[in-house]
């Protein structure tokens, strides 16, 4: 069997699934941005660009406290970052709102309570147990 070179049908199938997820994809992209401030925010305030390191013993052992719950929210955030642009990746190419684990459509309730989501709400319950 030849493949053809073109395909217009899958195209037009995903500028479907585009027109579809437009308002997911826009959402997702302010959360991007959102994210993106906010570790900004928390890289700054590890850095100690407003703040310098306080001398005292004590207040320097709360100083490392914050730190760890700064990185952590930091790593949090840049966690979060990875899936969103994933997920904008995958609705650029037609492969948005599919289960990583059956490869059933993910319900598009769940897409808009949670756009990043990866699996569907069976799979996901069943990773979770
Ligand atoms: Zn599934």
């Amino acid at each position: 069997m030849q493949a053809l070179s073109v395909t217009p049908f899958k195209e037009k199938g995903n500028s479907i699934i585009m027109k579809e997820y437009k308002e997911i994809r826009n959402h997702l992209i302010a959360m991007l941005e959102e994210l993106n401030l906010r570790l900004t925010r928390i890289t700054n305030d590890v850095r100690h660009v407003d703040a310098p390191l306080e001398k005292d013993f004590s207040e320097q052992a709360t100083q490392n406290e914050n730190n760890e719950v700064m990185d952590y929210l930091g790593n949090s955030a840049r966690t979060e970052i990875e899936m969103i642009k994933q997920a904008i990746a995958k609705i650029d190419s037609g492969q948005y709102g599919i289960c990583q684990q059956c490869g059933e459509p993910i319900s598009k309730n769940r897409l808009i309570a949670m756009p990043y989501a990866d699996m569907c709400i069976k799979c996901a319950g069943k990773a979770e147990r």
